[in-house]
């Protein structure tokens, strides 16, 4: 097994399945990217999007919104979304004006155009392991297991971080019966006792809490394996801006198996996620409902 789990080659693998079935089913996927305000890090992420999907063949449609837009001005725009037949997939960059219901306005996107899964059907069919659009960065820890070949049946995957688009969505992934899922899961939390503990008995180790290198090697098991969801933002003491993840890597290089690096790892891959959550409602718009697993067999089988 490698010891630096990289996202690239699990994004190309997954980029390239995209591109060929695009061609394949003469598809022209188009999404439409809703951005509020102007926070520097969402407007990263939306430049990404953006370049990700000129790339891939997808069309992007920005639309930016102000800060102060009301909650009725949002569900507008959306609904109008909707509505549209020309648009397959709605994206709803995070974070929204305070004055926006957060968990709300993920229901008034039609399910079926929810390619970033924010909507309470497509989180409910994850518990119920029936198929739906997939949560990105959960389904990218997936990939990212099951690129390297880690074996992740009976064994127990303990994630840290119980936010609903991350560690709860995961926990019931994971749960599956697919043979690359059926884990024993645990999740902790900020209110957890015993918390290193309760890592040191993990085989696997999913940090998602947005604290700058909060997993020492003290607190993991020898030959654990270490994915890192975290991306946190700092200043290096030669003042220049860089990013860390939640696990401290260079601590816990040593004694993990194999470990993925921030940046380079999870981040990498949630991306091209979002393209295939798009790939297949723009093939359901045409009347082919081809299941998540067919697109996922179809991207890690072929070598
Ligand atoms: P969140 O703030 O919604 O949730 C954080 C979770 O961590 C909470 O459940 C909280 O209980 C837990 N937590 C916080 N401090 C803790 C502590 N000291 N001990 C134990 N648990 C603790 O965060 P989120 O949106 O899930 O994001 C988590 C991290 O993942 C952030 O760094 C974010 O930037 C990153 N992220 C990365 C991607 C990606 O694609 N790689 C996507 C989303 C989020």
């Amino acid at each position: 097994m490698e010891k630096i789990l990289k996202g690239k080659p699990i994004a190309s693998r997954i980029r390239k399945t995209i591109k060929e079935l695009i061609v394949e089913h003469g598809l022209e996927p188009s999404m439409l990217l809703i951005q509020t305000g102007d926070d520097p890090a969402s407007a990263y992420y939306v430049q990404n999007i953006i370049s990700s999907g000129a790339k891939l063949g997808c069309k992007v449609e920005l639309k930016n919104l102000p800060a102060n837009l009301s909650a009725q001005d949002l569900k507008d725009v959306i609904a109008q979304a909707n509505a549209d037949p020309s648009i397959h997939g709605i994206m709803l960059q995070k974070p929204l004006p305070t004055q926006i219901p957060d968990a709300e306005a993920g229901t008034w996107i039609d399910p079926n155009k929810d390619i970033d899964s924010l909507n309470p059907t497509n989180l409910g069919k994850i518990i119920l392991s029936m198929d739906s659009l997939l949560p990105c960065t959960p389904t990218a820890v997936l990939c990212t297991l099951r690129h390297y070949e880690i074996p992740v049946k009976g064994k127990h995957v303990l994630i840290i971080g119980r936010s609903s688009i991350v560690g709860k969505p995961l926990a019931n992934m994971l749960l599956w019966k697919k043979p690359w899922a059926d884990a024993s899961v645990t999740v902790c939390h900020s209110r957890t006792e015993n918390l290193n503990e309760m890592i040191q008995s993990a085989d696997i180790v999913v940090a998602a809490i947005g604290v700058p290198n909060f997993v020492k090697a003290d607190m993991i098991k020898k030959n654990a394996v270490l994915l890192d969801v975290g991306i946190n933002e700092i200043i290096n003491p030669d003042e220049s801006q860089g990013y860390v993840g939640d696990i401290d890597y260079n601590s816990c290089f040593d004694k993990a198996l194999a470990i993925t690096p921030v940046p380079g790892g999870i981040g990498t891959v949630t991306t091209s996620l979002l393209f295939l959550n798009l790939l297949k409602a723009s093939l359901a718009a045409k009347g082919t409902n081809k299941n998540i697993d067919d697109f996922l067999d179809l991207i890690f089988e072929e070598k």
